[in-house]
């Protein structure tokens, strides 16, 4: 079966709630590069109004980041029967990206900078706590290694070097691992919580990470991982996707390791 007769929807987790932060950037690079090998891609948003069965459609979850307030209507929301349905997908291994405020959405509690502790799903062995509006938020460029696995290895052979992932992060809660498998190594800038040298988390095959949305666009081979991923669960055979001309992305990969001074990593 070629890519060309596949089909692939995406599950967009509350576009109106949680698009502060630019994560949308990740749903279109993901969508034209599925779609530039032939695939035939549904963008399906999941909102307030969406049935928790019409999740089970979905081959890649996509969750961005939002404001606290917008994080306690979503928890809200998801409660229940959605949140089922999106833990049996996860644990059925189906792929996705969940930025910032979405894994901590994720964990088992978030503490927002005011107001009460929001409780997570506990999907994720994790916790995540806002310091308070006076704590300084963690902003900027972030460089790690990606070490979970399978995925770290899954990569180091579709690029035949060490995945190294090029983020910007803007978040004022922390995160803290429990025994979930960290998504990488800190090399330059915060990651979860600016202290321990971790960033993100890694479960089956869904992604959290603090990383917003230039993360598919800077880190092409992040999205190409996800559909493979997706297409060989959904299809149950193996895929190749032939490869892009990603010359510009690499360029701009490369004037941002040197802006950062990590030339040995281009
Ligand atoms: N509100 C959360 C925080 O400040 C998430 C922010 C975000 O999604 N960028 O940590």
């Amino acid at each position: 079966m070629n890519p060309e007769q596949m089909e692939l929807t995406i599950g967009w987790l509350y576009p109106t709630l949680m698009s502060t932060y630019g994560d949308r950037g990740n749903v279109i690079c993901l969508k034209q590069r599925a779609q530039w090998r032939g695939i035939n891609v549904q963008v399906m948003p999941l909102d307030q109004q969406t049935p928790a069965e019409t999740m089970r459609q979905v081959d890649i979850f996509m969750g961005g980041g939002a404001q606290d307030r917008q994080q306690e209507i979503v928890m809200r929301d998801l409660r229940g029967i959605k949140a089922e349905t999106l833990r049996e997908k996860l644990e059925a291994g189906t792929p996705g990206v969940f930025t910032c405020g979405a894994p901590q959405l994720l964990g088992h509690y978030y503490e927002p900078a005011l107001g009460q502790r929001i409780e997570g799903l506990g999907l994720l062995d994790f916790v995540s706590k806002h310091p308070g509006p006076d704590a300084r938020r963690c902003i900027g460029n972030v460089v790690f290694e990606l070490t979970a696995s399978p995925l770290a290895q899954e990569l180091e052979l579709m690029l035949g070097t060490k995945p190294v992932v090029i983020g910007f992060e803007n978040h004022g809660g922390r995160t803290y691992l429990g025994n979930v498998e960290p998504l990488g190594r800190v090399v330059k800038g915060y990651g979860n919580n600016g202290e321990d040298g971790m960033e993100g988390a890694f479960y089956r095959n869904a992604i959290a990470t603090y990383s917003h949305g230039p993360l598919l666009p800077k880190n092409p081979f992040v999205a190409d991982w996800l559909i493979q991923t997706a297409l060989r669960q959904k299809y149950q055979t193996p895929v190749s996707l032939k490869p892009l001309d990603d010359t510009l992305a690499m360029q701009a990969r490369d004037a941002m390791f040197k802006r950062l001074a990590l030339t040995h990593l281009s």
